[in-house]
Order: C-alpha cells, then sequence, then structure tokens
C-alpha cells in the first residue's frame, strides 16, 4: 500500500528524559527543551505522550512521572574509554525499571538519554524503542552498543543531524536525522537590534565561550552571556583571564526571558569546540530574526545559511569570527525568521517525528 494511503494510527508515546538532571535544571541541555517540543508537537498530532523524568523536573503545561534516585555523571566528562558507570539508587535504571511495569500501556518508548543502559535494554522489552541520540560520539562502549541496536532494530535510532551521525561508527543505515523544532509563538522578532553580541548554552569546555569573549573583546561590543554554569571553574578561569572583557553574565533564563534578550542582540555566537550535534539555541535566535555566527563544524554548519542566515567559519578561528562580526549589516534579519518559519516549526518537527515512528512501527510489522 503507497504510504499516503496507510491509515493515521494515534500513538501511546512513553518518553524517558535524560538522567543528567532534572527537566527544568538546564543540566540536560538542549535535550530539555528537544523533549518540551516533540511532546507539544506530538500532542498537537492527537498522539498521547507521558513523560519521565527525574524528581524536580518541570514543564509548563506537562505532569510528569518524576522518578528519584542519583543523577548520571554526564559523558562529556568522561574518557572515551572510561567504563559505564551507574551511581548507587540510579535515577536512569529507576526510569527504566518503571517503563518496564507500564510497557504494556504503550506502543512506542522513546528514549531521550544519551546513555548505554537504555540500548542495552531493548531487546529485554516487548514494544520497540526510538532512541533519540543527542550528542556526537563520546563514548566508545556506547558507540558499540547503538552500533548493535541499529543493526537488530533497524530504523529505531534517530540524529539531529548528519554530521552528528557522521561521528559514530558501524550503524547500519537507515539512518533519521530529526533536527529539531520550536513553538515559534514564543520567540518575537526584532528588526532594530543594540550593539550587543549573545552567547547562550551550558557553561562547559566544549562550548568554548572564551572564544567569544575575545570576540566581544576585538569588537568592543557588550557579550550577553545566558546558560547554565555545568563547571564552575572552568567559568572562574575565563573571568580570571579576562576582567576588564565587555561580558554580562544574566544566569539560567526562561525561554520568554532569554528571547527578550536574545532578540536585542546584533548576533548570536556560537563557538562549538565539539561536535555540536545540533544547536537549539542557533534556531531560537534565528526565530528572534538574530543571525547566527559559528564555527563550521556539526549541527551548527547545517542550519545556519552562510551569508544569509548568518555566517559560518573556519573552526576554532577567532578572527574569522570577528570579521563576520564586520559584515552582519548584510544579513536581512527577516530572512532569519523565515528560516525557522520553514524548517523548525513544531509542525514540521511533528512531521518528521511521526514519519520516524511510523517507520519504526512498519518496520517491525506493527502498523
Ligand atoms: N537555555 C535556556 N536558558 C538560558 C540559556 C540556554 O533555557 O539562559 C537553553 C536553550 O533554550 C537550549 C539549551 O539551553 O535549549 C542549550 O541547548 P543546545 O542544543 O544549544 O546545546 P546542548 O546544551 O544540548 O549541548
Amino acid at each position: 500500500m503507497p504510504d499516503n494511503l496507510i491509515p493515521q494510527r494515534r500513538f501511546n508515546l512513553l518518553f524517558l528524559s535524560t538522567p543528567v538532571g532534572a527537566i527544568g535544571s538546564g543540566l540536560g541541555g538542549g535535550v530539555e527543551l528537544s523533549i518540551h517540543n516533540t511532546a507539544k508537537a506530538m500532542i498537537h498530532r492527537g498522539h498521547s505522550v507521558e513523560i519521565v523524568a527525574p524528581s524536580g523536573s518541570h514543564l509548563d503545561g506537562f505532569s510528569i512521572t518524576q522518578i528519584s534516585g542519583n543523577l548520571q555523571i554526564i559523558a562529556q566528562s568522561q574518557e572515551r574509554s572510561t567504563p559505564i558507570n551507574l551511581p548507587v539508587n540510579s535515577v536512569l535504571a529507576n526510569m527504566w525499571e518503571y517503563a518496564r511495569q507500564v510497557e504494556n500501556k504503550f506502543d512506542l518508548i522513546v528514549n531521550f538519554a544519551y546513555d548505554w543502559l537504555p540500548f542495552y535494554l531493548t531487546p529485554f522489552f516487548s514494544i520497540p524503542i526510538a532512541h533519540i541520540v543527542s550528542m556526537g560520539s563520546l563514548s566508545d562502549a556506547l558507540d558499540q552498543t547503538i552500533a548493535q541496536i541499529s543493526h537488530k532494530f533497524p530504523h529505531t535510532i534517530g540524529f539531529c543531524t548528519a554530521s552528528q551521525a557522521a561521528t559514530f561508527p558501524n550503524l547500519n543505515s537507515p539512518l533519521y536525522y530529526l533536527s529539531n523544532g520550536i513553538d515559534l509563538s514564543l520567540y518575537k522578532f526584532c528588526s532594530q537590534p543594540r550593539q550587543q553580541l549573545a552567547w547562550l548554552g551550558r557553561i562547559s569546555p566544549e562550548k568554548a565561550l572564551e572564544d567569544a569573549v575575545q570576540v566581544a573583546i576585538q569588537t568592543d561590543m557588550q557579550l550577553k552571556i545566558m546558560g547554565k554554569i555545568q563547571d564552575e571553574s572552568y567559568w572562574q578561569q575565563i573571568c580570571h583571564k579576562y576582567p576588564h572583557a565587555p561580558i554580562e553574565y544574566l544566569g539560567f533564563l526562561s525561554t520568554d526571558k532569554m528571547q527578550e534578550i536574545v532578540r536585542q542582540c546584533a548576533a548570536l555566537i556560537m563557538t562549538p569546540r565539539w561536535v555540536e550535534a545540533f544547536g537549539n539555541v542557533a534556531i531560537e535566535a534565528l526565530a528572534c530574526g538574530v543571525p547566527v555566527i559559528s564555527y563550521r563544524r556539526g549541527g551548527p554548519s547545517e542550519i545556519i545559511k552562510d551569508g544569509e542566515t548568518g555566517f559560518l567559519v573556519e573552526p576554532d578561528n577567532v578572527y574569522q569570527l570577528v570579521n563576520a562580526v564586520s559584515k552582519l549589516n548584510t544579513i536581512n534579519r527577516l530572512n532569519c525568521r523565515q528560516q525557522a518559519e520553514q524548517e523548525f516549526s513544531l509542525d514540521a518537527l511533528g512531521t518528521r517525528f511521526e514519519s520516524w515512528f511510523q517507520a519504526i512501527f512498519q518496520y517491525s510489522g506493527l502498523l
């Protein structure tokens, strides 16, 4: 039967969040916004969603199944060869124990954890599990289990972008690139920015905030910094190294407060030192009409249209970032908002996820 004649089926979905922090804490990075927006998009299409997350989680408009236990250490702080770790009374294990108890009430489990355990547990469940891989390759053990699941359960691995997926070895095709999406009504367009720049994200070495601070110094434009301080000593090093830089740290802000500042900025500066899987902050800035200047590496290099909605420069080259700032007047901010509307709406996100889920069901003979 052709795809367009397959009757639409309403799915009962169980979303399992990241085990590195409660939703709303900022510790989960972009996954917190992604789980929220994916749930919104699915519900809007008539599916039902239960979200399971560590205790203390909060999401506007959703009641969350709260699971207690100790948080997982973030993968970025570990070596590639570090053995898999689980703390005593692990929240990750507890969330998956809960999933095991309730699985017969659902059609599909959606895993948002970048961790080994959910992949390892996959064959022990009787319903399919869709795994969203939210970072590039960081751990040999995790790479191996992702590759194994991609062979044993084809179609069940979803990535954000092709450049992220390319960091993983031995994957079985087809691969799904889901990108991301946001509720555009929450981000207001601003045509007349101030002479200031924005930097958004977790303050952690892989995000290389120090490069953006140097851009602020060299352009003499104020840099508004927003985000969770995940690595306090790294942040202190930056403050000590650049005591007179024109920077202002505003804290970890709600989406509404964050977009209020970002939209008044001439550009968002992104400085990923790693292969950023996607970069939610890029599409949030575009939604406000703010061009994005980034290293040509990972997700941002697939999002930004060079010369049209921002600039892509050679990775780790601060001089080129500064040069791109001097060309900002050539960007029409309306193009930025339009790109967000065309590619990153909740509707576009819902379409991508729904067709991925359909593919999983079709392949497993459940549709
Ligand atoms: N963010 C936020 N408040 C802030 C700064 C950032 O809510 O003050 C959120 C932002 O909306 C984004 C996330 O932090 O969803 C960062 O995600 P991104 O995908 O850019 O990077 P990740 O942390 O996942 O590596």
